[in-house]
């Protein structure tokens, strides 16, 4: 018994790593290099089967915002001796035409924003809200955990690896999932715990980014307009409901001002 919980207690020390900013202790089960190998083809295959939007002002704002933040989040993990967390990051920015009204980041750094939340964000300063918060789901490493987590509960681990036998088809599916690709609203996909994390580092990249930190509650009270009143109530669900999460971020606000240099 001794054994076994020595045996165990090792297993979850030698597979934690540490959410930049908020300092919480996460489990991971697969390498980095694996899952963002995952990312990248899985990346691929949602922009080949998905309407790409080539070019136009939209892209143009999008991938601005986007290199922006990754400016602000390398800056960020440099000065905090994280830089190694960024390794094998590959960035890509891409617009596609869809009303869902999403955006997510794929470990790694691949980012799509959807055509759905367009006017919602309004402003630049809007979409960096929202990929500011997206990037900080990838940066702490959301998806590699839900990711982890889908995997075991599908039994699809072994010995720290994908199964060899993995239908990669499956393994693309949980993938989407675990960065909330499939959820009709963004953002509503992650744990409660990972929302607050992601809107608290989220602010911070945008703020450093150059982007007004104050703007997320203007962009969140449109979002509650926008998600209305066919939501379940908080307790039934994961998600912090709208009032608490705006709230939260008036919270956070002056953590994130002191990044910010107009
Ligand atoms: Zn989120």
């Amino acid at each position: 018994m001794k054994k076994l919980l020595a045996l165990g207690l090792f297993f979850l020390l030698s597979n934690c790593s540490t959410v930049p900013v908020t300092g919480r202790r996460q489990l991971s089960l697969l390498p980095a290099s694996q899952l963002q190998q995952m990312s990248y083809t899985s990346y691929k295959q949602f922009l080949d089967t998905n309407k790409v939007v080539g070019n136009g002002s939209n892209v143009e704002t999008v991938r601005r915002v986007g290199v922006r933040i990754q400016k602000a989040v390398e800056t960020y993990m440099a000065q905090n001796n994280l830089t190694n967390q960024l390794e094998g990051f590959a960035w890509e920015f891409n617009v596609v035409e869809s009303p869902q009204v999403n955006a997510w980041c794929m470990p790694g750094g691949k980012v799509v924003v959807y055509t759905g939340i367009l006017p919602i964000t309004q402003t630049e300063t809007g979409l960096a809200v929202v990929m500011g918060h997206e990037i900080a789901h990838a940066i702490a490493k959301h998806g590699d955990e839900r990711m982890s987590e889908s995997l075991l509960a599908n039994g699809l681990l072994q010995g720290g690896q994908i199964a060899a036998g993995a239908n990669p088809k499956v393994i693309n599916q949980l993938l989407l999932q675990a960065v909330g690709a499939g959820a009709q609203l963004t953002m509503l996909s992650h744990s409660r715990k990972q929302e607050s994390e992601a809107d608290r580092i989220g602010l911070i990249f945008m703020a450093m980014a150059g982007y007004n930190p104050s703007e997320a509650v203007p962009f969140w009270e449109r979002m509650a307009a926008k998600s209305g009143g066919n939501k379940p109530p908080e307790f039934l669900s994961t998600h912090p409901s709208d009032e608490r999460r705006i709230r939260d971020i008036q919270g956070l606000l002056p953590e994130a001002s002191k990044y910010y240099s107009k």
